[in-house]
């Protein structure tokens, strides 16, 4: 442990000395559980006091190819040296390489580079109004979006103005007009909200702040369908399902369907340095002429860089693959153990919810107790384990994980 502590000049605190200077001077915008990491390794994360847990949130989903990956270190270190940020008033040698290798691994047209998830999510917002107004006809100011119910697409003002969830809004209104919010899943619902003047249909595959939300089956299929038949721009948010997580590349290939607009980000970079993308076919983001849209660390080179490698990473190193194989091992581990307060345990991939009976008591206090035994999880709707480690677990790391999450989720702990 010496030796990363050596690597501040400052001595190292101790575990409440360190969340008490979080709760001193930072917003209390989050409540994290009170472990002081600073050390990760593929699915393994240390904390302060030396001790081991693994890790099943992996960042929400941004750290998909493992804690440190020593390939995508070393890309940011090697870029770092030599070139971080030029803006995008000049060219650089990483975005076009980049773009290309997005878009062969994700069959893509077209990309644009944002840095955050909301960021990408905004883009696109902007990106079918003005599509709807130049290519469908719809008439200035008069676009409208469709959303669903339970959605999590980040937490700007405009975004959270059609979100469902309660205290995402509180407090922050006023919001921008120009959504409509449907129950995810029921299609009909769909068909009638759709107008001459809706453009765009945003949705995530698997909804996963929601809880892990699966839609039936032939949904998202039909969807498409109905986006054909209406032309309506079809937006996928694959930040949190897509690269891997499912089993899939995308998790859109689990329904048998191509959106027009996919958006990627956490893991696009391994949890390393924050970068999102908008893919797109080319009539959709062709709409963008220069000085529509920007950012000044879109596009730099270090995240063009770091996000070539954190993909070469997931495809070269099977990572995928493992999600597909080692998802269902996980989960029908998961669905082994007989607990009373265990509703149902549901998953794609190594994307795994176990929801609670509202009588547990909440998922927090397990979260607590599993992190007690070693392992880092994190509730979400209050009544649901968010299980999501890193795709390069091994079975023996699932055993490990089986053996203590069992009795906590049993009560025995
Ligand atoms: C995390 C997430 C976002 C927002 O990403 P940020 O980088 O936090 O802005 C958007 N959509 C989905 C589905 C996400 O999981």
């Amino acid at each position: 442990m010496n030796d990363w502590n050596a690597a501040t000049t400052e001595a190292p605190l101790d575990t409440a000395a360190y969340i008490a200077l979080e709760e001193q001077y930072g917003a209390h915008n989050y409540h994290p559980l009170d472990v002081v990491l600073t050390r990760g390794r593929g699915v393994w994360v240390w904390d302060v006091d030396g001790n081991k847990y693994l890790d099943c949130l992996s960042a929400y989903s941004a750290v998909n190819q493992g804690h440190c990956h020593p390939r995508i270190i070393d890309a940011l270190v090697r870029q770092a040296q030599r070139l971080t940020l030029t803006s995008r008033a000049f060219r650089n040698d990483q975005l076009g390489l980049f773009y290309k290798e997005v878009c062969e691994l994700t069959n893509s047209h077209m990309v644009l580079p944002m840095n955050s998830g909301a960021e990408a999510v905004e883009s696109v917002i902007k990106a079918v109004r003005k599509w709807g107004y130049r290519c469908k006809g719809v008439p200035e100011g008069r676009a409208e979006i469709i959303g669903f119910t339970n959605n999590f697409h980040g937490r700007t003002i405009t975004i959270v103005g059609f979100s469902t969830e309660r205290q995402y809004q509180d407090g922050f209104a006023p919001f921008t007009p120009g959504f409509r919010v449907l129950p995810f899943g029921d299609f009909e619902a769909l068909e009638r909200a759709v107008t001459p003047e809706t453009v765009a249909i945003l949705a995530e595959p698997i909804q996963g702040e929601g809880g892990i939300i699966i839609p039936p089956a032939g949904y998202f299929r039909r969807v498409r369908e109905l986006c054909d038949r209406e032309r309506i721009v079809l937006i996928l948010d694959e930040i949190q399902t897509g690269l891997g997580r499912t089993g899939k590349m995308l998790a859109e290939e689990h329904e048998g369907i191509v959106a027009d607009l996919t958006l990627i980000g956490k893991a696009l970079s391994g949890g390393v340095y924050p970068i999102s993308a908008v893919l797109s076919n080319e009539e959709v983001l062709g709409v963008f002429q220069p000085g529509d849209h920007g950012s000044t660390y879109g596009g730099n080179p270090l995240a063009c860089a770091v996000a070539r490698t954190a993909l070469r990473v997931l495809v070269e190193e099977g990572m995928i693959e493992n999600s597909a194989r080692l998802g269902p091992y996980f989960l029908a581990g998961l669905q082994s153990i007989r607990s009373p307060y265990i509703r149902e345990v549901r998953g794609r991939g190594l994307m795994i919810g176990v929801e609670l009976h509202p009588e547990a008591g909440g998922a927090r206090p397990f979260c607590e107790r599993l992190r007690a035994r070693g392992i880092l999880c994190k509730d979400t709707h209050q009544h649901i384990i968010r299980i999501a480690p890193p795709l390069v677990i091994t079975r023996d790391d699932i055993d490990w994980a089986l053996e203590r999450i069992a009795p906590v989720l049993e009560g025995r702990e």
